[in-house]
């Protein structure tokens, strides 16, 4: 784990599907200062050393999901980053961080509190950071909201509303609760909940209402959401009402305050995003949010501070996913706890 200050942090990817081939991949060997792709874990042998011989680390570097613990031994991996599906992702993370490693989870980060809990608590124990990859955080339209909501100068967002959905084709982890944790709430709703919780200044929901929508395709989605609604209520008396689905197209988000606005719409996507706000069009050149994501957490190893998109944030949204849940089964308003 403790790495010379002099070469860049070497990371290892668990899980090489689609986020991590198309995304984390491309940045790791491309862009990134800090860090770099240093190995991988994953189900396929043929896969592992192709990645290997493709993207210069050696073989020694390749491990099986079931080979985690032998992470411990290779001083050229410092960071593991967590790409599998949901439910695994606890699993995953203590393996990690019981190697030794720091590591980065993606979201959502743990299908169940008790879960959130036991991965902080193992990664304390183990003495490695924890950081969940919420990448819009490192983005400059996302910024702007983060600061019109903290600024001393502006109202407080007092109404928020977005919705976060696509159309979700054939079988997949995504719709089987077993490995996903629930349905496009887990997967998508995720990220109106940070959106939220930004614009009401990183404070927590205090009470949920939600409601689960008559399904349209019932068997492609038989153990899962396809359409959720909820609301969010904030200390200070802000509601975000928030809707996702797995069978319609939506990717906006709105704050409002008494004299400020704020809107995106795509909000969500890695790329061309398009946002407004009560001065007029916001323009920033695009970032690569993965390559600052990764960069800042491989800073803060370095620099010896926490990640501030630690495990307590994660545990906080997987508060608020079990009680939106919880509200859709219940029919009452809920306590986020
Ligand atoms: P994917 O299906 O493309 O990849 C999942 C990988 O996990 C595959 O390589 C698969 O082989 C492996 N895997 C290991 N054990 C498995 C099992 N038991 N069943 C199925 N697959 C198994 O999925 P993805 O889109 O890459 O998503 C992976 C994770 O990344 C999810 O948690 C998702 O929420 C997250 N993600 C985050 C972002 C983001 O913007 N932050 C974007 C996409 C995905």
């Amino acid at each position: 784990m403790g790495s010379p200050k002099s070469r860049r942090l070497g990371v290892a990817l668990v899980g090489l599907g689609n986020y991590a081939n198309s995304e984390l991949r491309p940045a790791l060997l491309n862009h990134t200062r800090y860090c770099q792709l240093a190995g991988v874990v994953t189900g396929s042998e043929r896969k592992g050393r192709a990645w290997s011989h493709h993207y210069g680390f050696p073989e020694s570097s390749v491990y099986h999901y079931d080979e985690m613990d032998q992470l411990a031994a290779n001083p050229d991996i410092d960071i593991v980053y967590v790409v599998t599906p949901n439910a695994l992702h606890a699993e995953h993370s203590i393996r990690a961080a019981r190697a030794g490693k720091h590591v980065i989870c993606e979201k959502p980060f743990t299908v169940s509190v008790s879960e959130a809990e036991q991965v902080i608590h193992e990664c304390a124990k183990a003495g490695v950071k924890l950081s969940i990859g919420y990448r819009l955080h490192f983005d400059p339209y996302h910024q702007v909201l983060r600061d019109m909501a903290t600024s001393p100068g502006h109202e407080p967002f007092t109404r928020m509303n977005g919705a976060f959905s696509f159309v979700l084709q054939g079988n997949s982890w995504r719709n089987n609760r077993e490995l996903a944790g629930g349905g496009s709430l887990m997967d998508l709703g995720v990220y109106l909940i940070q959106e939220a919780c930004m614009a009401a200044g990183e404070q927590t929901p205090l009470t949920i209402t939600a409601r689960e929508l008559p399904k349209q395709r019932p068997a492609d989605f038989v153990d899962v959401e396809e359409t959720i609604v909820w609301s969010m209520e904030f200390p200070n008396g802000a509601r975000c009402d928030a809707r996702t689905s797995y069978n319609e197209s939506a990717n906006h988000f709105r704050a409002d305050s008494a004299d400020n606005w704020f809107e995106m719409d795509p909000t969500f996507t890695y790329r061309n995003l398009e946002g407004y706000t009560t001065a007029g069009p916001l323009h920033f050149p695009e970032v690569n949010q993965q390559v600052l994501q990764m960069d800042d957490f491989a800073r803060c190893i370095l620099a010896d501070r926490p990640s501030r998109l630690g495990g307590e944030m994660g545990l906080r949204d997987t508060k608020i996913t079990t009680a939106i849940y919880r509200a859709a089964q219940t029919g009452r308003p809920e306590p986020v706890r």
